[in-house]
């Protein structure tokens, strides 16, 4: 019997292809000076690993690499710590399957 080994979430992230829309991020948060809880639980869900600490403590959010999940959205646009949208047409995540 062989066993195979676990597929990983980045090696499988990695087989996705992005087009940036440079200077429209489709995901912004809101400026602050202390991260609400639902900012830092960012920092564990994303899948894609877009948000992250800065260097003064603030949650900042690198959409490149976002696979529209919703995640955030759900955890963190009601209450105001974040906008978001998709990406205009043509441009976000290019899904690869297989
Ligand atoms: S939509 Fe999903 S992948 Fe994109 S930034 Fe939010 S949690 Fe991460």
């Amino acid at each position: 019997m062989t066993t195979e080994a676990p597929v990983r979430v980045e090696d499988k992230l990695y087989q996705n292809r992005y087009l940036v829309d440079v200077g429209n991020a489709h995901i912004k948060v809101k400026p602050h000076t202390k991260p609400s809880p639902q900012l830092l639980a960012l920092l564990k869900v994303c899948p894609a690993h877009c948000y992250e600490l800065n260097s003064n403590g603030q949650v900042e959010v690198t959409p490149d690499g976002c696979v529209e999940c919703g995640t955030c959205r759900v955890l963190a646009e009601g209450g105001g710590d974040i906008e978001w949208s998709y990406p205009r047409g043509g441009y976000g995540v290019l899904f690869k399957f297989g």
